[in-house]
């Protein structure tokens, strides 16, 4: 499947982009289609084929009426900084001052000019009449409306154009625009000639806050991240050239200066430094590289310096696969959101009727709540500013890319606000062993050579396991790094779950543990040491052992502890032998210990606990050989960061670095997001209500009182408010978990520094 991102220009609201969302995704070619309104992004899953971007246009403009421009869009432009005043906000905003200044201006002249008597100054058109003869009245009336109009097409054409097309395509028409417009047309129509241009005035105020305060919520995340390629020093020849990190081809040469980011992944050619991996693995401490080293880009050299031999292209880069995830977590809706979608449908249509119920019942049924039906048209034009439905579309969309922001910025990438929700309510949480909550770098704690010398013992060994990328074959090349291989092996198999097969000198050779041997009929010693066990087989003779320890991270244990004094399951598969998986799952304090397992038997378990399971079942692994767990679960975590694409790929929330606390910082993430959301929803939904019983009210009690204006400033004002309040998110101080127990411990008197 193929998928695209572009940038979606011009669409005027929350609203659009749901509609243009839902229609698009209805097309014959596109499996889905998803705007991220706050970051202006399009992403199109395609069938097969992708659309031109014409094509996509055209289809657009036959439903939306917003001028719609799409840009493709490459990953270097999505990690870039908006700039927040473009062209058309710019001529947007002079737009608005002169409006403003006109409508003002007039406003103040005309009360003068009515000697400061506020209730003579409305007419509607259709009482003209009373005014025949009075020539003072008459001029007045016609020159203010001039003024006003004036004003208010200035500021308000282009809405009063989209209104105008919009009536051509019914099923998108009901939006922001068309219930503004015709909220300022009725105030002009009964008189209110200065209200009227007001109204438009300020929703269009509030559309440039909006997008003012989205941009500025998207450039915090991505300044929190700091994720922003530098350019890239291209060397041809003798010269330097400063070029575009998406410029660069496979085997350019580029060099890397103190301070910069990496902008592509190379190899080092000449020089050495040392890089802070900080922004991919979220691991402090720096990493030295020299001749030959991969380095990864969106490191930083922060000493030395290095050239390298452009290994990847800007694209195919790590930091390009890191910009992608970040800028696109939203792409998944939570429940919260979709629920949110389904009531924004109904609730225009629902506000609209009751404005015209009020219409129709009020001057004349209860008695005449109000005198006269103009007034009632009144409080009817300020239920259709209320019935915009943008601050209840944008209030939980804004709250979860922040959240993901601020989940980024503490390397946590979480892949949409469906993930984040899953991790509110846990009811069971399995965990990989090896690598997840030990450390995956093995120890010898016992060797045993049965048969043979040991120099054969470990040759053969060495020569297996360097075929191999298991947490364990990684540990034992580091261990016997001095020794030489003799000889290679021939048919190599990785037998996941059990160990190596292979050829070596002609004879047949095993490389695992008691359940290979079991599983191939081999008799075997018992070890006297606690660990994991690793026979070395030839032709069907064990020739001799070794017992490998591996240390527990010192983070797992406030981990596990964590989850349990939630009342969170927690469970440990693994594929090692039982003893040791007891031991390492008692010091842990986990009860529920399953060893033995082979990948698939892991995955069934999975798949089982999540049938079993009220709330979300978690998994969280190192991406080696687990990534079918990570795929089946609720939610699936993958620890060890950007630096495994498997992991990336399949997993729901990726740690950055080898923390499995940080699933609990996560937790605390996805709470104060919700918290954030439910705020922004509940105070929408109330100053709404709100709204409409004061028009109600005040409609009676003081008829001249401007109930239309505060409406719009109350349904703009709060849009602006939730989006301010959303991006603050991005601010606040995770303190981490792991750092906790570590503070708890630390009295007056002892208090070692870290
Ligand atoms: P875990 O659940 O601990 O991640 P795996 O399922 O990856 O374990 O592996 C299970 C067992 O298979 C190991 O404990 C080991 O006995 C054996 N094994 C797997 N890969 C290798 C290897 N490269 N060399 C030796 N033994 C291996
Ligand atoms: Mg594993």
């Amino acid at each position: 499947m193929k998928q695209k991102i572009y940038r979606i220009k011009n669409l005027s609201c929350a609203n659009c982009a749901q509609k243009v969302e839902e229609y698009l995704t209805k097309q014959d070619e596109i499996h889905r289609a998803v705007i991220n309104f706050t970051n202006s992004s399009l992403q199109i899953k395609y069938k097969d084929e992708e659309l031109e971007i014409v094509e996509l246009e055209r289809r657009i403009h036959t439903m939306n009426s917003d001028n719609v421009k799409l840009e493709a869009l490459d990953v270097h432009q999505m990690s870039m900084k908006q700039s927040i005043w473009t062209k058309e906000s710019v001529n947007l905003l002079i737009r608005i001052l002169i409006s403003g200044i006109l409508a003002i201006g007039g406003f103040i002249v005309f009360l003068a000019l009515k000697q400061w008597n506020m209730a003579d100054m409305h007419y509607p058109f259709w009482e003209l009449g009373k005014l025949s003869g009075n020539t003072r009245e008459l001029t007045l009336f016609w020159s203010e409306f001039a003024v006003m109009i004036t004003a208010f097409l200035l500021v308000g054409y282009d809405i009063g154009w989209k209104v105008i097309k919009g009536f051509k395509k019914p099923s998108t028409m009901l939006n922001e625009n068309f219930l503004m417009f015709m909220a300022a047309l009725g105030a002009i129509a009964i008189g209110n000639f200065f209200e009227g241009a007001l109204v438009l005035i300020l929703a269009q105020v509030g559309q440039l806050f909006e997008k003012i305060s989205v941009t500025k919520s998207r450039n915090a995340v991505i300044d929190a991240i700091n994720l922003r390629p530098s350019n890239a020093n291209l060397i041809v020849g003798n010269d330097i050239h400063v070029v575009e990190p998406s410029s660069l081809n496979v085997n350019d040469f580029i060099e890397i200066r103190v301070g910069e980011t990496i902008p592509v992944d190379g190899v080092v050619v000449r020089g050495s430094g040392s890089l802070n991996t900080m922004s991919l693995t979220g691991e402090s401490r720096p990493v030295h590289v020299g001749q030959d080293d991969a380095v990864m880009s969106g490191t930083t050299l922060i000493e030395g310096s290095l050239v390298l031999r452009v290994e990847h292209t800007f694209e195919n880069s790590k930091i390009a696969k890191l910009i992608e995830l970040v800028m696109n977590s939203g792409s998944n809706k939570g429940v919260m959101e979709s629920f949110l979608q389904k009531f924004a449908k109904w609730y225009t249509p629902i506000v609209i009727s009751l404005a015209l119920l009020v219409f129709i019942i009020f001057p004349f049924a209860a008695g005449g709540w109000v005198d006269n039906w103009t007034q009632g048209l009144y409080i009817a034009l300020t239920f259709l500013t209320v019935g915009c439905p943008c601050a209840i579309l944008v209030a939980v969309p804004i709250a979860y890319f922040c959240g993901a922001g601020l989940a980024s910025k503490n390397k946590i990438i979480i892949k949409g606000s469906n993930y984040l929700e899953g991790l509110l309510r846990i009811s069971e949480v399995i965990t990989d062993k090896t690598g997840t909550l030990t450390k995956g770098e093995f120890t010898v704690i016992e060797e045993n050579v049965i048969n043979g010398t040991k120099d054969d013992f470990i040759n053969i060994l060495l020569a297996m396991e360097s075929r191999s990328n298991h947490p364990i074959a990684i540990s034992l090349k580091t261990i016997y790094k001095d020794t030489v291989i003799s000889a290679k092996v021939q048919d190599f198999q990785e037998i996941a779950g059990f160990g190596l097969k292979a050829i070596y000198n002609k004879n047949e050779v095993l490389v695992g543990g008691q359940k290979l041997l079991l599983k191939e009929g081999i008799e075997y010693p018992q070890p006297n040491e606690y660990g994991t066990e690793i026979y070395v087989v030839l032709n069907k003779k064990v020739i001799g052992y070794i017992v490998l320890g591996d240390m527990v991270k010192d983070d797992s244990t406030i981990f596990i502890k964590t989850l349990k004094d939630q009342g969170v399951k927690v469970t440990m598969l693994t594929g090692d032998g039982a003893k040791n998986a007891e031991h390492i799952g008692h010091s842990l304090g986990i009860d529920n210990v399953v060893s033995n397992l082979l990948p698939d038997e892991k995955v069934a378990y999975v798949e089982e606990a999540k049938k079993k399971n009220k709330y979300s079942t978690i998994y969280i692994g190192d991406g080696i050989n687990d990534a079918a767990c990570i795929i089946s679960s609720d939610v699936g975590v993958a620890m060890g960061g950007i630096g495994s694409d498997v992991s990336v790929d399949n997993a729901d929330i990726v740690i950055m670095n080898d923390q499995p606390s940080k699933l609990i910082d996560a937790q605390k993430i996805a709470k104060a997001t919700r918290l954030r959301a439910i705020v922004n929803i509940v105070i929408a939904l109330m100053i709404k209500v709100g709204l409409m019983i004061f028009a109600l009210i005040i409609g009676k009690v003081n008829p001249s009182f401007p109930a239309l204006l505060v409406a719009v400033l109350g349904d703009t004002g709060l849009t602006i408010v939730c989006i301010i309040y959303s991006s603050l998110l991005i601010r606040k101080k995770i303190t981490p978990t792991h750092k906790d127990i570590h503070e708890d411990k630390c009295t007056k008197d002892h208090c070692h520094p870290h």
